[in-house]
């Protein structure tokens, strides 16, 4: 039996990455400027379909701490943000200085909750601490949900900062994700779906703001002949040989969401005859998730135990992983404000991602079933 390492998600490369990254080195565009970065931002502007404009820079992680800035937040300002997430989603609202208040999920998307999200602002408000901005996450690729979240935060006028980070591929009615917020990131870190090795994206509305990112990321440099600076800047532009892997990537983008999709069906097949695990997926046909990994849910209380099938994974050298472990119950988010009953902590508790990738075959299918049906 073949016993290599069956990973959750591996980078997945199309084959014209190298011709980029060739053309890079032929013009000597070894920067963190160039026409793979400028074609790279064409490339996602044009798969995102949409009057949007993009910035590509070093991390999702560089681009949600670009986004907060943008909409103000300042020092001692509060933002609200799923819980249920990756720290890189709260993280940059502790670098400005501010603080995140957290929001659980509802159990359908399990991404933010629209009802505690209002309960959020209004007790917020009440203490005199309206909140700056909301970071909405598209959790595995599935789409949040959109109207009511977005619903409740036009009514309070507080703009969304949509961390599309997981969720390139994905749409809500026909639109893509990455497109919804006031600002919008997607990362291209080494697991997502596309990656650079390492990368992000800014998306915005206006030309002009696109303008002030791009400024901000190479050190918020004045128009003179010598280095002059009014203002603060950063070093966040994406090198134009990662952008060349991006450019080879988003070739094949489609292709690999489809993959994805198809591990989805694979595992809703594999567990339709298991009545306490629930595969997550699309509440509504309005949604399409690019299911960047497969999570299963099993039922509170009940006799199957994830982190008993992820054990017995691992010694079949199948990696399996909880899910995001939420930021309220992080040690380092001790203090902060919560709004919730419970939804997050108990996805966590009882959730597991399973391998997802685009790279995944015939083969690996039929190791992780035979692991499956015999752990079952
Ligand atoms: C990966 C990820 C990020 C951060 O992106 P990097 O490019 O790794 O900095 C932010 N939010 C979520 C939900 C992510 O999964």
């Amino acid at each position: 039996m073949n016993k290599d390492k069956i990973w959750l998600s591996s980078p997945h490369m199309g084959g014209n990455e190298l011709t980029y990254i060739h053309e890079a080195f032929q013009q000597n565009w070894i920067a963190p400027l160039g026409p793979n970065v400028n074609g790279f931002e064409e490339d996602i502007k044009k798969y995102l379909q949409s009057d949007i404009h993009v910035a590509a820079l070093s991390s999702g992680t560089a681009a949600l701490h670009l986004a907060l800035k943008l909409v103000g937040v300042e020092r001692g300002d509060e933002v609200l943000c799923q819980s249920l997430t990756f720290a890189a989603s709260a993280n940059p609202i502790v670098y400005l200085g501010a603080r995140p208040v957290f929001v659980d999920s509802e159990e359908d998307t399990l991404n933010i909750s629209p009802v505690f999200l209002e309960e959020a602002i209004k007790d917020r408000i009440k203490k005199g601490r309206k909140p700056k901005a909301i970071i909405g996450v598209h959790l595995y690729g599935m789409p949040y949900k959109i109207d009511e979240v977005h619903e409740v935060a036009a009514r309070y006028e507080i703009p969304i900062i949509e961390d599309s980070a997981e969720a390139l591929g994905s749409s809500y009615k026909g639109q893509k994700c990455g497109t919804f917020g006031e600002f919008s990131i997607l990362s291209f870190n080494g697991n997502k779906i596309i990656t650079t090795s390492g990368g992000g994206a800014l998306i915005t509305r206006t030309q002009e703001l696109k303008e002030k990112i791009v400024f901000l990321a190479t050190q918020a440099r004045d128009e003179a002949p010598h280095y002059q600076h009014s203002e603060i800047g950063y070093n966040y532009r994406l090198s134009n040989i990662a952008a060349g892997i991006g450019r080879g990537q988003m070739e094949i983008l489609d292709a690999h969401v489809d993959k994805r999709r198809e591990m989805n069906e694979f595992y809703k097949r594999l567990f339709s005859a298991v009545k306490e695990v629930k595969v997550l997926s699309e509440p509504e046909n309005t949604y399409f998730c690019n299911h960047w990994l497969t999570v299963i849910i099993a039922e509170e209380g009940g006799a199957f135990n994830t982190e008993a099938l992820r054990l017995y994974l691992e010694q079949e050298n199948i990696e399996s992983r909880p899910l995001w472990k939420p930021m309220h119950l992080q040690p380092v988010f001790k203090d902060a404000s919560f709004y919730g009953n419970g939804v997050a902590a108990a996805a966590f508790k009882n959730g597991l991602c399973l391998p997802s990738g685009s790279n995944l075959g015939e083969n690996e299918r039929n190791r992780i079933n035979a692991a499956i049906n015999n752990f079952l």
